[in-house]
């Protein structure tokens, strides 16, 4: 019996075993890929925003020779964590719910039971994309990640979206020699988009490298081209790749069968949870991470997120031991 198992081995899951074990606690993750799943599937050369001390956990410095630390570095920052406070990891194993009540849940896996005191829930929300709804959609030229440039060098791609990750995405493709359409549903490139990258994009599209279309949607996808609607009318336009970077939404079909309840009055669907403890509606039973903003993705990342551990820990430490 544990004192607590951790659902997700991302930056924040790592950081809620660490300090819960640093408190003399008995702890566990789950989880369902590799260890940072979600950094393991981000862009191949993505760079952070957040400088390294932004990103640290558990006390470790995080030593990179670059400014804002790459996607490679991170990988190895944070399996170095995990492997020097000796964490136990169960990977390739997914939770799909738990029955009980705390001092004894009893977490089914694909892979069989774990019994816990306490569940903390670190599931990130990188796995399910925002579909488009569009047919077409799901032929194998269209992919809602995007990985690197290269595979696309002399040909046409059409990428969806004016946030940061179509943006990054559209700026590295048009500089590896690919032709990028842009399709944007609003009016412009979004407001949220890193105050470095931004300026470039759009002086981009100003000079005509990048083709973007304001105001429009896809309304088709086939396999040589997109048709899409316009203010001026539809267009067709040819191409060999179609990249939806529309988005991602946390699991909340798993959040339910776990007995996670979301904030009726929060339109983003994020959990109900104590503040101070970050413990849900279900006692026992935690929230940490970019899975406490629900729908808002953005509310919660590894900079602000991965402090939910301490809080979580202490909490824990005091319940177990006042027994
Ligand atoms: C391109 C990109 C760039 C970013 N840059 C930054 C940045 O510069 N700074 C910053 O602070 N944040 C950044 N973020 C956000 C940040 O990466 C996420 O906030 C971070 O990964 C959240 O950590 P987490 O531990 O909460 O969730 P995740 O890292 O998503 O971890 C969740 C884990 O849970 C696992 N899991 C899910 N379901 C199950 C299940 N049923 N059973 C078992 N395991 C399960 C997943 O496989 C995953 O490994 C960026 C995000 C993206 C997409």
């Amino acid at each position: 019996m544990l004192d607590v198992l951790i659902i997700g081995a991302g930056p924040v899951g790592i950081a809620c075993a660490l300090e819960a074990q640093r408190k003399g606690l008995t702890a566990a993750i789950v989880e369902k890929g590799a260890l940072v799943n979600s950094i393991v599937g981000y862009p191949t050369n993505m760079e952070f925003f957040s400088t390294p001390e932004l990103l640290e956990i558990g006390g470790y410095p995080f030593p990179t020779a670059h400014y804002k630390p790459l996607r490679e570095d991170a990988l190895d920052y944070y399996q170095r964590v995990a492997r020097s406070e000796k964490l136990t990891i169960r990977l390739h194993e997914t939770v799909l719910r738990m029955t009980g009540e705390q001092g004894n849940f009893l977490v089914e896996t694909d892979k069989g039971q774990i019994p816990t005191r306490n569940v903390v829930v670190a599931t990130g929300f990188y796995d399910l994309p925002n579909p488009l709804g569009v047919p077409g959609e799901d032929l194998p030229h269209v992919s809602h990640y995007y990985k690197e440039p290269y595979r696309h060098v002399l040909q046409n791609v059409v990428v969806i979206g004016a946030k940061n990750s179509s943006a990054k995405a559209a700026l590295q493709l048009t500089r590896a020699g690919a032709t990028v359409t842009l399709i944007v549903r609003g009016s412009a490139i979004s407001d949220s988009v890193k105050y470095w990258i931004r300026p470039d994009l759009i002086n981009r599209i100003a000079e005509g490298r990048i083709t973007a279309h304001f105001n429009a949607s896809i309304t088709a996808i086939h396999s040589d081209a997109v048709d899409i609607r316009t203010p001026d009318g539809p267009l067709t336009i040819p191409t060999t790749f179609v990249y939806a970077l529309t988005g991602y939404h946390p699991d909340e079909a798993l959040l339910g069968r776990l007995g996670v309840e979301p904030d009726p009055a929060d339109e983003a669907r994020a959990p109900l949870f104590d503040p101070a403890t970050h413990e849900t509606t279900r006692p026992g039973l935690f929230v940490a991470g970019t899975v406490c903003g629900g729908r808002a993705t953005s509310r919660w990342y590894i900079e602000n997120g991965r402090h939910h551990a301490q809080l979580i820990a202490a909490h824990l430490a005091a319940q177990v031991f006042s027994l």
